[in-house]
């Protein structure tokens, strides 16, 4: 299958499982007759040898939640709610949940995952290539060429210090300030009025999925081998790409995307100025070829469960993909860990930690600048 086809297989295939999900996650007209629209990721293992194509997440949104939100979370508000962001912790949550099955099935199989030869370790089936889908560009630096005509730009001098979150970390520009500049790290652009999120944007985030790989800490624990993808798929130009992804890390070991067109456009790309960001995001998981979970988020939250202010959260309000659910699917799979808090899991699982550090330094060379502290037991 040539590069094209390819290309346009994956989008088709997603862009279907998009038309089945429920209206509750999809943009729709606002009362001042405003249309919103969104942005949709998904990943999808692709069997070359039999022609197979499997989706396994699925996200929507543009959404990031201001940093001073997170102080009641422990762990349960999902901070970042961009697309290809969802797209991949659905990813994670989808290997966990299937690898709790096979922990609890010793005579079952999964399709994505399989049992390693080393006891307590599993593998990701090696026949499967993953992809992943965009309806546009990552947010961030691989995106900056495309605004020049969008709303939220702000032009500026080199040296003003209101495009950085901090004047000594020049290598860290908040969103779209001074968008001409390039190569540089970009928190979530947002209104410049809003709550500043220090949420770093999709390009940065991708960027460095080509070093870490694109398991989290809990799924790096179990699975033998990191996973990495190989094909990065859009409906949008693929011009911009390469140089933000290849040129930031090119010193680093680094596995690096192709980078694939897919000439069938999305329905709800945005298409206007006039047009809103739909508040709602989503994520589909596609657990087993017979099990899918959907839900819609609002603030991080599942939708309609989210309460105002210094309210205590409400029960169940976690999506599946967050931090707090994850964890404590991974505490089945590991009970021995049970002691532990996520972060202080997190600390042990240094390898993974020495890569993302190591990517940090390239990405931005004056220092880095975390979201605050989301932890859960
Ligand atoms: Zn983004």
């Amino acid at each position: 299958m040539s590069d094209v086809s390819l290309g346009n297989k994956v989008g088709q295939k997603v862009l279907e499982a998009y038309q089945k999900l429920g209206s509750s996650c999809k943009p729709s007209t606002r009362s001042n007759g405003a249309n919103e629209w969104t942005v949709l990721a998904s990943i999808v293992a692709i069997d070359r040898s039999s022609n197979d194509f499997r989706l396994i997440s699925l996200g929507t949104g543009v959404k990031a939640l201001p940093d001073a939100f997170l102080h009641r979370s422990n762990g349960k508000m999902v901070h970042d709610c961009h697309a290809e962001i969802l797209a991949l912790r659905a990813f994670n949550a989808v290997i966990l949940h299937q690898i709790a099955f096979l922990n609890s099935n010793p005579d079952s199989e999964a399709d994505l995952v399989e049992r390693s030869h080393q006891s307590q370790e599993f593998s990701f089936k090696s026949k499967w290539e993953l992809a992943i889908y965009i309806s546009t560009l990552p947010c961030g630096d691989a995106s900056m060429d495309l605004l020049c005509d969008d709303q939220g730009i702000v032009e500026m001098q080199e040296n003003d210090p209101i495009q950085y979150v901090d004047p000594m970390v020049v290598s860290i520009v908040r969103g779209r300030f001074n968008y001409s500049k390039k190569k540089v790290v970009r928190t979530k652009p947002g209104r410049v009025d809003s709550q500043i999120t220090l949420s770093k944007s999709c390009s940065d985030k991708l960027c460095q999925r080509q070093v870490i790989s694109i398991l989290n800490c809990m799924t790096w624990n179990l699975l033998s081998k990191p996973v990495y993808l190989k094909y990065f798929i859009t409906s949008n130009t693929t011009e911009y790409l390469h140089q933000s992804f290849y040129d930031r890390i090119r010193s680093l070991p680094n596995v690096p995307l192709e980078f694939l067109r897919c000439s069938h456009k999305f329905e709800h790309d945005k298409h206007s100025n006039e047009e809103e960001p739909c508040s709602i995001s989503s994520v589909k998981l596609y657990l087993f070829p017979d099990s899918t979970i959907e839900q819609a988020l609002l603030n991080g939250l599942r939708n309609g469960f989210y309460t105002k202010g210094t309210k205590p959260l409400r029960s169940n309000c976690e999506s599946v993909v967050s931090r707090y659910s994850q964890w404590n699917l991974f505490k089945t799979i590991r009970p021995e860990l049970s002691n532990y808090s996520y972060l202080q899991f997190k600390e042990t699982v240094r390898d993974r930690n020495k890569l993302i550090q190591n990517c940090r330094q390239h990405l931005s060379p004056k220092g880095w600048i975390s979201t605050s502290r989301d932890d859960c037991l």
